[in-house]
C-alpha cells in the first residue's frame, strides 16, 4: 500500500480510507506545530495509526513570522506536559521579570509572583524553526510548500479532503487551518469550507528592532518590558511596548487605525525616547502586521478545524498569541482523536476553547473600561491608587503580564471598595488641578 497522504497522482486513494487517520496541517507556526506534534504523540499513545502532514510555506532560515518574541506563561508547562517539549536554554534571550506600565501620565513598576511560570523573550524565528524540527522528530511529514486550495469531497465513507499544494495533491481525512492571518489562506478556507468566517476586526501594529551597544539594556532597561497604555493624546494607539531582547530592543505599538507616521510620533514621545538609544530608525526597518480583535466564526465543520490566530480567540491588550496558538493546537488534536476514537463531535474543540472566548469578552470589558478611564482622566488615578492598594496592584500585574485570565481578575481583584477609593482619589486630583 502507498503511504497515506502520498501525492494523489501516485497513490491508490481507494486503499486509504479506514486504515490510517490522515491529517493535513496548513501552517507551521506555533498553533500548527503544536497540533501536529500532539496528533503524532497522542495518536501513538492511544494506538490510533495517524499520519500527519504539515505544510509550511516559509523557510525560517530566510523568512519569519512577525513577532516581539515574548513567550507568556504558562507556555513552559504546556509545552512540557502536553507536547513533551523542554525548551533548550539556548532559545531564551532574556527572562522578563516585570513591567513598567505608563498610563494616564503616570507610571508604575509591576513585579509579582509568576504563579503560572516565567515570561521569556526569544527570537521568534528560532522558536518557529525549533518547533518545526520537533514536529519532524515526532514523526510529522513536513512539506516546505504552500497549500493553494482544498476540495471537500461530499461522497464516500469518509468526507475526504483534497489538499492542493506546491508539493502535490494529497488526500486526507481532516484539515487543520493553522494559517495565522494569511489573507490568501483565510479566503481559501472561507470559500472551500463555506462556513469559516475570518475575524472581522483587526488592530494594525508597527514594529521595529533597534540594535544597541553592549551594556545599554542592562543600564537603561533591565529585564523589564516598558508598556504604554493609550500612549498618545489622540488615543490612536491602544498600547505600545519596549521589549529588551539579547542584543537589541523591539519597539511595537498597535491601534485600530494607525499609520507609520503615527508610529514615528510614538517613537518620538519623550517617555518612549527615554528608554531608547539616540539613533534614527530607517523606514526600511519598520514592519507592519496585525492582531485579530474579534473571534472568527465557523472554526469547526465537517473535516476541518481552525486554530491559532485564524480563530481570533486572542486576549485583548496582552495578546499571548503564541501561548493561545499552542493551546488551540493541542485542543484541536485532542478533538480529532476523540472524534475518531469515541465519536465525539469535532465541535467539542469549540467547547474546549470556551475559556479563551470568554476571556475575550472579559478582556473587551476591561479594555473598554480602560479607554473610558483614559478619556475621563481616571487611568492616572488608577496607577496612583495601585501603588497603595495591594489588590489593585495585583490586578494590574496579572492583566499586564497575562498571569491570570481577565475573568478571574475582574471577579477576584476588582471590588466596589476599590472603585470608591478610585473615584475619591480622582476627585481629589481634579480639585488640585
Ligand atoms: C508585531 C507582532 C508582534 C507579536 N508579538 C507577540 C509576542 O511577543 N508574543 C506572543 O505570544 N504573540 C505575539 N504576537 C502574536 C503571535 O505572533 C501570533 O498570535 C501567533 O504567531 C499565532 O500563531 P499561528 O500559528 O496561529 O499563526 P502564525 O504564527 O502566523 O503561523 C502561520 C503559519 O502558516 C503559514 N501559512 C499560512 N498560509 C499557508 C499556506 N496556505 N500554506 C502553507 N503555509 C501557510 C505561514 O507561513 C506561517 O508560518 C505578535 C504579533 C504581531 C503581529
Amino acid at each position: 500500500m502507498k503511504g497515506a497522504g502520498s501525492p494523489a497522482d501516485e497513490g491508490d486513494m481507494d486503499n486509504l480510507p479506514g486504515k490510517i487517520l490522515r491529517v493535513a496541517v496548513v501552517g507551521g507556526g506555533p498553533s500548527g506545530t503544536a497540533a501536529a506534534i500532539r496528533l503524532a504523540r497522542e495518536g501513538r499513545k492511544r494506538k490510533i495509526p495517524v499520519e500527519v502532514l504539515l505544510f509550511e510555506g516559509k523557510d525560517f532560515d530566510v523568512h519569519y513570522n512577525q513577532c516581539v518574541g515574548v513567550l507568556s506563561p504558562p507556555i513552559e508547562s504546556i509545552l512540557l506536559d502536553k507536547l513533551g517539549i523542554d525548551l533548550p536554554l539556548s532559545i531564551f534571550k532574556r527572562h522578563i521579570r516585570g513591567y513598567r506600565l505608563h498610563a494616564g501620565g503616570k507610571e508604575i513598576l509591576l513585579v509579582g509572583e509568576s504563579r503560572l511560570g516565567p515570561t521569556f523573550a526569544v527570537r521568534r524565528v528560532h522558536f518557529d524553526a525549533f518547533m518545526l524540527r520537533r514536529a519532524e522528530e515526532a514523526g510529522v511529514k513536513v512539506y516546505r510548500s504552500r497549500v493553494s486550495d482544498l476540495d471537500f469531497l461530499k461522497e464516500g465513507r469518509r468526507r475526504e479532503v483534497l489538499v492542493f499544494s506546491e508539493a502535490g495533491t494529497f488526500v486526507v481525512d481532516f484539515v487543520v487551518g493553522a494559517f495565522g492571518l494569511d489573507e490568501g489562506s483565510m479566503a481559501l478556507f472561507e470559500r472551500a469550507t463555506g462556513r469559516y468566517r475570518r475575524p472581522s476586526r483587526y488592530m494594525t501594529t508597527y514594529i521595529t528592532k533597534i540594535h544597541v551597544e553592549r551594556g545599554f539594556i542592562e543600564k537603561r532597561l533591565g529585564d523589564i518590558i516598558y508598556a504604554f497604555l493609550y500612549p498618545d493624546r489622540e488615543g490612536k494607539f491602544e498600547f505600545g511596548a519596549i521589549t529588551p531582547k539579547g542584543d537589541h530592543i523591539i519597539v511595537n505599538a498597535a491601534g485600530k487605525r494607525v499609520s507609520v507616521e503615527d508610529f514615528l510620533s510614538f517613537l518620538d514621545m519623550p517617555e518612549v525616547r527615554d528608554h531608547l538609544p539616540p539613533v534614527s530608525i530607517p523606514l526600511s526597518q519598520i514592519f507592519k502586521g496585525k492582531f485579530p480583535s474579534s473571534p472568527a466564526r465557523g472554526v469547526t465543520g465537517p473535516s476541518y478545524l481552525v486554530v491559532g490566530d485564524g480563530t481570533g480567540f486572542l486576549r485583548p491588550l496582552k495578546g499571548k498569541g503564541i501561548t493561545t496558538g499552542v493551546l488551540t493546537g493541542i485542543y484541536c488534536a485532542d478533538a480529532i482523536l476523540d472524534h475518531v476514537e469515541k465519536g465525539t463531535p469535532l465541535s467539542a474543540y469549540e467547547v474546549r476553547c470556551r475559556e479563551l472566548v470568554r476571556d475575550y469578552f472579559y478582556g473587551t470589558i476591561v479594555k473598554t473600561a480602560a479607554r473610558v478611564g483614559d478619556a475621563g482622566g481616571f487611568l492616572g488615578s488608577l496607577i496612583e491608587l495601585a501603588k497603595v492598594e495591594r489588590e489593585l496592584y495585583e490586578a494590574l500585574f496579572n492583566a499586564v503580564s497575562g498571569q491570570e485570565t481577565f475573568r478571574k481578575i475582574v471577579r477576584e481583584n476588582l471590588r466596589l471598595k476599590t472603585a470608591a477609593s478610585l473615584v475619591k482619589l480622582w476627585r481629589r486630583e481634579r480639585e488640585k488641578g
